[in-house]
């Protein structure tokens, strides 16, 4: 694959990264990222992924854009009120960089269709805001073995990290850090708890610098990491995620 002019100047502030190069804007246009939801966090990650150049993004999101939404999901705009998030969001991206293909599914993830929809990605970006999607997630992405950046917001903090269980020893899943679900009245959501907007912005922005530096093997992976941003403290605590030799989902990876 070659750059075009065009992309030679689209990317320049890549390409003259000596740890990116044409190489590395090469591998992210051939690359294949799958966003589970376009709210909080998939919109800073959607623009930024975008704008990065990677070649193929999927979304996955089955609401419309409620005007409640645009106080945080940067990616929709109030003429979008009332459009799928996804196509909404496409428009957007499309705005930000025409070079690219979205792929929109405006479906809720479920058992029945997650299979299939995350096997056709190199990688997988959650930013939803349910339990039953993160786990379902975290169980799907390690048997077929995609790297997996999730991360999660309540109204002042933020966590992230990066899951590779498929690995072996030493990378846990989300399930060896949580091992069940919380019970769901006991889960605020954004709807309902709150959320200060531009803390979806840090989180998903990281999500997306996460994603580019896994895509290219850029120094290190919080694989293993927990990182949590403490807005109103202003502070950012990494905490270690022992792989759980019991763990539901990924115990026997060890043995690969
Ligand atoms: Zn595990």
């Amino acid at each position: 694959m070659e750059l075009s002019e065009e992309q030679f100047r689209r990317y320049a502030r890549h390409l003259i990264l000596d740890e990116v190069g044409e190489e590395g804007q090469e591998k992210l246009l051939q690359s294949r990222v799958l966003v589970i939801g376009a709210g909080g966090l998939g919109s800073p990650m959607l623009m930024y992924l975008a704008a990065a150049g990677i070649g193929t993004i999927g979304i996955v999101d089955n609401d419309r854009v409620d005007i409640t939404n645009l106080q945080r999901q940067i990616v929709h705009a109030t003429s979008h009120i009332g459009d799928l998030k996804v196509e909404s969001a496409k428009d957007s991206m499309r705005r930000i960089n025409d070079g690219i293909r979205v792929e929109t599914r405006s479906v809720r993830l479920d058992a029945d269709n997650a299979r299939d929809l995350v096997a056709g990605y190199d990688l997988v970006a959650d930013g939803s805001d349910n339990f039953a999607t993160r786990y379902l997630l975290t169980d799907l992405c390690y048997r077929l073995e995609k790297p997996l950046v999730a991360a999660a917001l309540s109204p002042f903090e933020g966590q992230i990290s990066t899951f590779r269980p498929y690995l072996g020893a030493g990378h846990p899943c989300y399930r060896c850090l949580f091992r069940e679900p919380p019970p769901p009245d006991l889960v605020p959501r954004c709807e309902t708890a709150g959320i200060l907007g531009a803390i979806a912005g840090v989180m998903g922005t990281l999500q997306a610098v996460e994603v580019l530096k896994e895509l290219l093997g850029l120094g290190d992976s919080l694989d293993g990491t927990l990182l949590i941003y403490d807005a109103l403290r202003v502070r950012f605590h990494r905490i270690g995620i022992p792989k759980d030799p019991d763990c539901p989902t990924c115990r026997n990876s060890a043995a690969r």
